[in-house]
């Protein structure tokens, strides 16, 4: 089945390679969307048991199974980082409701954004909690019936594109008070009075804002499980994702080698072809090293969660060392383009500035350092 996808995806990104070229961002994203779905790609993003597609032994019917989001995304990251992200918001901003939303929210949503009809964003970041999101200090306040929500959210993919956002806000505490049930994430609609997208742009191709939230009302049933149970929510949401992250990043570093390969066997210099200079040699056997050992990190991340194991220190390795080898391995293949490296629009200037992100965002390098440090101690108590 995986060979299958990896094919469908390759086509897929041939595609967009082509077609996605010239356009603005977001009629890029939408593009992109529309391919996937073409190509019946979008319905892996969403559980079978919510109208998406049935990945048989790999996952309960209930759950994505991230061996397919990891084969589906290594292989889009190698064409196209726009259509990666298109291709995985639409399972991280949708999973808090195919987790936890009422049976009329789900039927409502979740077959449209495995046909790629509704367009999904995460939206738990502000700006002041990023990495720790005990900070978050949007309100949810409940009105008669349902909940008005004030303050402003954060780095937002798909901000502007999407029709709603699977969002966390505080219903109790204070922001930083260390109590965990002080979270409560809700569906909020694209279009309900009192939000208003800010975008900005991002190093490499991305749609993203800020959203700012003035006396927002929802109903109770956009709430996405129990009042106090956001924050388990959204770190089970990026748990269940973040392997993904990995798997693209070395979508990225496999498409960068393959260029350090081609060129330095076709450039010339010295009288002679680059690639017969010991010390590109010895680099390119350096980065396949690194880039196969991240893809054994990945797999094994990725078949521990389908397995139904947290899987906290084997995905925290994987994002960490995927991510951080793909900036590397993209670095070295600028600098074996020499001047060609960092012209723009050049495959391998794309490849650096999108892998950058990857260490950013759904937990930082050093929170993945925080986890593995912290799963190693506990450890050492047994
Ligand atoms: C391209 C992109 C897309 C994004 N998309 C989304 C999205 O769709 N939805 C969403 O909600 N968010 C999104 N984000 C936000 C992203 O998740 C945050 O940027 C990330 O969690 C880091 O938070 P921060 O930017 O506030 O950095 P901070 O938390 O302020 O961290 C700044 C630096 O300090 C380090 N640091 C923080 N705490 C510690 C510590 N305890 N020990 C050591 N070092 C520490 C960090 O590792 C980092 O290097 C996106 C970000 C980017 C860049």
């Amino acid at each position: 089945m995986l060979e299958r996808l990896t094919a469908a995806a390759r086509a897929v990104g041939e595609r967009a390679e082509d077609e996605l070229a010239g356009l603005g961002e977001d009629a890029a994203a939408r593009r992109a969307l529309d391919l996937l779905a073409e190509a019946g790609l979008v319905a892996w993003t969403v559980p079978a048991a919510h109208g998406g597609a049935d990945a048989g032994p790999l996952a309960p019917a209930e759950e994505v199974s991230v061996r397919v989001l990891c084969a589906l995304r290594e292989q889009l990251a190698w064409h196209s980082g726009l259509m990666d992200v298109t291709f995985v918001m639409q399972g991280l901003g949708s999973y808090p409701l195919a987790r936890s939303g009422s049976a009329a929210l789900r039927a409502e949503y979740l077959r449209r954004v495995a046909g790629g009809e509704r367009v999904a964003a995460f939206a738990v970041t502000e700006p002041g909690a990023g990495s720790s999101l005990g900070e978050v200090a949007t309100t949810a306040v409940e009105t008669g019936g349902g909940w008005r929500i004030d303050g402003r959210k954060a780095f937002i993919t798909n901000a502007g594109v999407a029709d709603f956002f699977t969002l966390l806000a505080r219903t109790g505490g204070e922001p930083g008070d260390g109590c965990s049930d002080g979270l409560t994430m809700f569906l909020v609609p694209a279009d309900a009075a009192g939000l208003q997208v800010e975008r900005f742009e991002v190093s490499a191709p991305h749609p993203i804002g800020d959203l700012a939230l003035d006396g927002v009302v929802v109903e109770d049933g956009a709430r996405l499980g129990p009042v106090g149970g956001g924050l388990s929510l959204a770190l089970s949401t990026l748990a269940r994702f973040r392997t993904s992250v990995a798997a693209a990043a070395t979508g990225f570093a496999r498409r960068a080698l393959f260029e350090s390969v081609a060129h330095l066997r076709g450039r010339e210099q010295f009288g002679r072809p680059l690639a017969s200079f010991q010390a590109l040699r010895f680099e390119l056997a350096e980065m396949d090293t690194r880039l196969e050992a991240a893809r054994l990190l990945v797999d094994e991340a990725a078949r521990g969660v389908d397995g139904g194991s947290p899987a906290t220190a084997a995905v925290a390795r994987a994002k960490l060392f995927a991510t951080e080898t793909a900036s590397w391995i993209c670095d070295r293949a600028v600098q074996h383009h020499g001047g060609l490296g960092v012209r723009r629009g050049s495959v391998v200037e794309r490849l650096f500035r999108e892998a950058r992100a990857l260490r950013i965002y759904e937990g930082t390098s050093e929170i993945q350092k925080l986890i593995l440090a912290k799963e190693l101690l506990s450890a050492h108590d047994d």
